[in-house]
Formats: C-alpha cells, sequence, structure tokens
C-alpha cells in the first residue's frame, strides 16, 4: 500500500480507477491550495502508472520498474522543475520531449512530472503544449498547480483537472489527533491560525510555534502600546516571518471584525481580550488600513528580492504608528 494522506485518498482511488479502465486522460493538472501534500497524490499516481505488474489500484513494490522508481532512478520518470528557484525554461521542456519520443527503457509508461507549473515561461508552455496536443504513446503529464497560480488557458484545455478540496476541519482533527498529543483547544487555534490546512497545523503544534506566536503577539501589543518598532523588529526572524506577518494580520481582520460586529470565525479566540481591547481603540477604516500596510509588507517581501528585509519590515512598522495608531 502506498501511504497517502486521507484527504488524498479518494482522489487516487478514481483517478486509478480510471487509468484501470482505460479511459484515463494522458494529462492530469492537480491544483489545491498549499500544504495539502498533494506531492504524495501525484507521485503515488505515477508509482501507479510505471509498475509493470499492479496489484490492482496499488503498484506492486516488487517489480524492477517499481524498484527503480524505489530507488529514485527511473529512467521513465521526468521531472520538470524550476531551476534555481527560478522558472522553467524551453530547453528543459525540449529536452524531456526529446526523451519521451524515444522508447520507454522499460518497455511501459512514461511520466513526466510537472512541479510548479505556474513557473513555465511563455515559451516553455508554447513547447509543452505541442507535446500535450499530440501525446506520444504511454506518455502521461501530471501537473502540479497551487491553487492561487494560473496557468495559460491552452494548457487547462489539454488537461483534466483535478482541484484537491481541503479537508473539513472534522476530519482535520481526527487525523491530527491520531499524529500528536495536544490539547484540543490548542488543536482547533492552531488549525484557525492555519486556515484549516493539517499539514501546517501539525507543523506549527510540532515546532510549538503556537506558543512563539502568543509570545510574538505580545510584541505586536508592546509595539502598539509604546509607538516603537524596536519592541517587535528584533523578533522577526527570517525562516518564519511569513508566518509572522500572517499572524499580526490575522490579529488585524479579527479587529476589523469585531469592529463591524461579526464575532463569528474569529481567528485569535485564545487572544481574544487583546483583540477587543485593540479593536475598541481604532477606527473600522483604521483597521483596514493597518490590515492594507501589512498586505504591502508581505506582499513586497515576496516580489523584491534583495532589498534589505529589516527595511522593507520597518517602513510598514513606521507607517502602522504614523498613519493608524497615531490617526485615532
Ligand atoms: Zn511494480
Amino acid at each position: 500500500m502506498q501511504t497517502l494522506y486521507p484527504w488524498l485518498l479518494l482522489y487516487y482511488q478514481q483517478i486509478v480507477t480510471a487509468l484501470l479502465q482505460g479511459h484515463g486522460h494522458h494529462a492530469l493538472l492537480f491544483k489545491a491550495e498549499p500544504d495539502l501534500g498533494i506531492e504524495q497524490l501525484v507521485q503515488a499516481v505515477a508509482n501507479f502508472l510505471i509498475c509493470q505488474h499492479p496489484n490492482k489500484h496499488q503498484p506492486c513494490g516488487k517489480c524492477h520498474s517499481c524498484h527503480l522508481q524505489q530507488a529514485q532512478n527511473h529512467p521513465d520518470i521526468h521531472i520538470l522543475q524550476p531551476l534555481e528557484n527560478k522558472d522553467i525554461g524551453i530547453d528543459q521542456v525540449r529536452e524531456i520531449n526529446d526523451k519521451i519520443t524515444l522508447y520507454a527503457n522499460q518497455q511501459g509508461n512514461k511520466v513526466v512530472l510537472v512541479k510548479s507549473a505556474d513557473c513555465l515561461t511563455e515559451a516553455a508552455a508554447n513547447a509543452l503544449l505541442k507535446t500535450l496536443e499530440e501525446p506520444t504513446a504511454n506518455t502521461y503529464f501530471l501537473l502540479q498547480l497551487n491553487d492561487s497560480n494560473t496557468l495559460p488557458a491552452t494548457i487547462y484545455s489539454r488537461c483534466q483537472q483535478w482541484h484537491i478540496a481541503t479537508p473539513s476541519v472534522e476530519d482535520s482533527i481526527n487525523w491530527l489527533k491520531n499524529q500528536i498529543n495536544a490539547e484540543i483547544n490548542d488543536i482547533l487555534t492552531a488549525l484557525r491560525v492555519n486556515y484549516n490546512r493539517p499539514l501546517a497545523t501539525l507543523n506549527m503544534l510540532q515546532q510549538n510555534l503556537l506558543e512563539q506566536r502568543k509570545i510574538f503577539l505580545r510584541y505586536f501589543w508592546l509595539f502598539y502600546t509604546r509607538r516603537s518598532p524596536l519592541e517587535i523588529l528584533p523578533y522577526f526572524n527570517k525562516e518564519n516571518i511569513f508566518q509572522q506577518l500572517d499572524w499580526i494580520i490575522s490579529f488585524l481582520v479579527d479587529g476589523l471584525k469585531i469592529k463591524l460586529g461579526v464575532t463569528i470565525n474569529l481567528t485569535n479566540t485564545d487572544l481574544q481580550n487583546g483583540v477587543l481591547q485593540f479593536s475598541e481603540k481604532q477606527t473600522s477604516l483604521n483597521l483596514l488600513k493597518a490590515y492594507e500596510i501589512m498586505q504591502k509588507v508581505r506582499l513586497d517581501l515576496t516580489e523584491i528580492k534583495g532589498v534589505n528585509q529589516e527595511l522593507i519590515l520597518l517602513e510598514g512598522l513606521t507607517r502602522l504608528i504614523t498613519d493608524v495608531f497615531e490617526q485615532n
């Protein structure tokens, strides 16, 4: 049996059933929110496809092809992925196209895994499109795409799309309870902070980030009450910076919700008093402005490379003071 997260199982069954019945599609596009572990599903389908003697819905795990795959050395599994975290260029696609026009090394299927399909350059996407339009026999393309990213419409039209849904809160809780020994309230809070994504939630609980978040938001509180960026700036750290920004952003969003009288689906229920006190002192317009400032900081940090991160943070924090806190 291949190990699969429970929320991926049904998709695997459906895809493999179609393949077994002879009406599987040669190009599958997997779309999902980040952090759902869909690479596991994509790999499982690839493993099934290259196995020479699958046992119903599962690869046998024993044939030569399975052994090559287990050693991550299968000559008919090709991977297209961004080079040096940039893009997937046309030369990479051409190289793969050349390889798949040849006979399969193991006389079975050939599989091309396209990781981060949104990173294909325009030229690379066009080259791939040609191959998708005129597929060689026994060749399968498995494309992986983050939900918030897009692909050229022409590529979509050549693929069968699989949208992998985020599991329900109940299913996530059941799975998390089996993974970690944690208080149910902590599980619930961590799930909310992580948009109900189970893997990110598990990571948060394992790394004790829930506690770190509380401490970090306390620094945010000091920054707010003392109007001094130095109360929080030193506590941002490179590895967690986006999470830390999300913590602040969700605090601001909760403040705005309370201000507008929306008290359901708050994220920071464990810090409700703080959020309440904070929102009482702000106008809804200022809370909205604070939210926009922090979103812009987040965006700038993802897009602008090579600039001092601290400078972007400092500018955003200063704007919070001058444009929001001191406007009340
Ligand atoms: Zn096998």
